[in-house]
């Protein structure tokens, strides 16, 4: 267990106010703040180094590429992955999940073949399977969630067919805080044949992921999530599936040679990467990642798992306050309704008035909204360096919130 007093001066975005009040920063779950070592990463590496990966031969643009693909390793680390060829740079996991579609799935799926998503996906794991359908004829096969708001791995592999070619989910749902136990659907779903892909941008936030053991085939994260700069992100991709994939962007990097006639590709991972990369972005996600498994997951996990418990508790006082999603070890997200009144945008203005930031809206997840019959909630998500000092902060202005519109 850290420090959380000490792990905060990490952080010089937590100590400014907004509109006369110290920030409480509860909208992790949209994008997460950053360390003082990634500032200074991006600071050091624009300052002091920058130039073109992989393209000179002179000594800044050596040094840049080292760094650069020293991150490769580290992503790898990261997420328990074997290889570091294994690992995809991307903009982000919607870069990600694109890639899968565009560069895997497009080419093996036809009329009549299906995929199977969870109604908790973020439309970052809805939409590229939906231009497949729009495109190809592929059927989406949708598993609902439970009333607590949690995902039966059973119910994922009851859908699968002989017309099944993908399952799509998330680790964790990032309106309910479901964790979804996706080792047991990886397992399940290749006794059946099947890959999976598995949303990791909620997931490699809140614990320690080892992609080897949940044994899932494409796993994308985020890096402005993971306390890195936005625009920054990677997927590990199974070197089997990787040998599958054809090439999604062309471009500089990712060949080996081009004539009039032909092209032919570098190897995987470069073979998915085109054009000048998000240099900087990476080697700043890199320092983010290093100073997460400095502080450790597992670390990051409890102390989360403290502060959800907490909050639960707190929460269990405001009789007229809806929590969507009580999933048994639930990570530390939480979607609020007040009832009787009070629409979501309301309660984050208030709250928003008292410097407490909340995300509100939908989210990302249409079909699961729907699915809940709501149209928007506040969503308080925390992270690393949140403090139980900062729950009650949220209570009180939920307590006021309550009072100006119930
Ligand atoms: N999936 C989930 C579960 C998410 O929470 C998000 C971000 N809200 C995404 C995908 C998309 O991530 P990004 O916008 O960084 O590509």
């Amino acid at each position: 267990m850290y420090d959380v007093t000490e792990v905060r001066k990490d952080f010089p975005i937590l100590s400014r106010e907004v509109h006369g009040s110290t920030l409480v920063y509860l909208d992790n779950g949209a994008s997460a703040q950053k360390p003082k070592v990634v500032i200074d990463t991006v600071t050091r590496v624009y300052g002091d180094e920058y130039a073109n990966v992989h393209r000179g031969l002179h000594y800044l643009s050596n040094l840049t590429t080292e760094h650069y693909e020293t991150v490769r390793g580290v992503v790898a680390r990261f997420l328990g992955a074997g290889s570091e060829r294994e690992i995809v740079f991307t903009s982000g996991t919607t870069e990600g999940i694109n890639l899968v579609a565009y560069a895997w799935a497009a080419p093996r799926m036809g009329p009549g073949d299906e995929i199977v998503l969870s109604i908790a996906e973020h439309h970052a794991n809805i939409v590229p399977w939906h231009f497949l359908r729009e495109r190809q004829g592929v059927k989406l096969v949708w598993v609902e969630t439970e009333p607590d708001g949690s995902l039966d791995a059973e119910k994922v592999l009851a859908a699968i067919t002989p017309r099944t070619r993908l399952v799509a989910v998330t680790h964790v749902s990032n309106v309910l805080g479901t964790v979804v136990d996706v080792t047991r659907i990886t397992e399940g779903a290749h006794a059946a044949g099947v890959p999976v892909l598995v949303d990791g941008s909620q997931g490699a936030v809140h614990m320690p992921v080892n992609v080897a053991e949940i044994g899932c085939d494409f796993y994308p994260i985020t890096g402005h999530k993971l306390y890195g700069p936005s625009g920054s992100g990677a997927i590990y991709i199974k070197a089997e599936r990787m040998a599958e994939m054809r090439p999604f962007m062309g471009g500089g990097d990712m060949i080996r040679e081009v004539t009039r006639e032909a092209v032919s590709y570098a190897d995987p991972p470069m073979k998915f990467e085109a054009g000048t990369p998000g240099i900087v972005q990476t080697i700043g996600f890199g320092a983010a990642l290093d100073y997460l498994m400095a502080l450790g997951m597992d670390n990051v996990a409890a102390h989360e798992a403290r502060l959800a418990a907490y909050a639960r508790e707190r929460f269990k006082a405001l009789n007229w306050l809806n929590i969507q999603g009580d999933a048994p070890g639930k990570a530390a997200i939480f979607s609020m309704t007040i009832e009787g009144g009070g629409h979501a945008h309301d309660i984050s203005t208030i709250l928003d008035q008292k410097g407490i930031a909340v995300r509100a809206g939908h989210h990302c997840a249409h079909p699961l909204m729907q699915h809940l019959g709501l149209t928007a909630t506040a969503r308080a998500s925390f992270g690393l360096y949140n403090t139980e000092a900062e729950v009650d902060r949220l209570v009180d202005g939920l307590e006021l919130a309550h009072r100006l519109l119930g």
